[in-house]
């Protein structure tokens, strides 16, 4: 049977390019979005590309991944539609950068309740079913920003050093169930979330990345694909990073 992946935020971004990606692997793909229903229908639509020849095998979910009862939901109508979630990708992000004595309560938490708090939820919904089937793969998209200080990314570096922290204790959990759980860390990546920083900064940016340029979506997605496979099978409780040499 062909397996099922949740994504969580795969209307835009790399979300979208690693939902793509993984339909060309052969996956079905279920992905939820918060607020982008005309980009995630006319994803829906795409499915039906000559590529992906035997049906649609692509569903979008509105979800707000800060919702737990929605993320509980939405575990369970994917199981209906598609009859099991084999690997789940916690990909859902913001960032709202301020100087810390700038920073307001509103941002910290919304950067916590959407990067963190989401990514567990979306987890303890979707792990039954995998304990049950004693069998699946969780992918945290996490951060170099977790692994290292950023200047006016306080919320963003605890959130995502948080999704770290819990990817490796929940490896260990449920190892013997096998399950695998692990990360990829992008470094630069140009997408929507991205695209607010000035030239300036991006310039200095630049310059820290030993690769000099920027990470594209489809090598995360690779990066992505790649964990979830079998050829990972030994692998859990891991950071990739994908940062042109930033963390090196
Ligand atoms: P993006 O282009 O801004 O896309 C973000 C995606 O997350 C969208 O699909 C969005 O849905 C969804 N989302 C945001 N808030 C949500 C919420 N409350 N509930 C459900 N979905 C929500 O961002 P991206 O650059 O692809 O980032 C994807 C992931 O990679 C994030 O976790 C980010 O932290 C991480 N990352 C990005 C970079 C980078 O340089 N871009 C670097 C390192 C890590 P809507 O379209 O409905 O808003």
């Amino acid at each position: 049977m062909r397996k099922t992946v949740l994504i969580t935020g795969g209307s835009r971004g790399i979300g979208r390019v690693t939902a793509m990606r993984l339909l060309l692997d052969g996956y079905s793909v279920a992905f939820t979005y918060a607020n982008s229903s005309e980009a995630a229908s006319r994803f829906e639509a795409e499915a039906g590309n000559p590529l992906l020849a035997d049906g649609p095998r692509v569903a979008a979910f509105q979800g707000d991944v800060r919702d737990p009862v929605r993320n509980e939901q939405i575990a369970a109508e994917v199981m209906e539609r598609f009859g099991s979630i084999d690997a789940l990708v916690n990909n859902a992000g913001i960032r709202r950068d301020a100087l810390m004595y700038d920073m307001t309560n509103d941002s910290w938490r919304e950067v916590m309740e959407t990067n963190l708090d989401g990514a567990f939820s979306m987890t303890r919904a979707a792990l039954p079913m995998m304990m049950r089937q004693r069998s699946g793969a969780i992918v945290n998209v996490a951060s170099l920003s977790g692994l290292h200080g950023v200047v006016g990314q306080t919320n963003y570096s605890a959130a995502k050093g948080g999704l770290i922290a819990m990817t490796r204790s929940l490896a260990r959990e449920v190892a013997r169930s096998g399950i695998r759980v692990n990360c990829v860390a992008p470094g630069l990546v140009e997408t929507e979330m991205t695209g607010d920083l000035s030239a300036e900064v991006k310039k200095e940016l630049l310059r820290s990345i030993p690769m000099r340029r920027t990470i594209t979506p489809d090598e995360v997605a690779a990066a992505i694909a790649f964990l979830i496979s079998d050829d990972a099978g030994g692998i859990t409780g891991q950071v990739l990073c994908v940062d042109g040499g930033a963390s090196a």
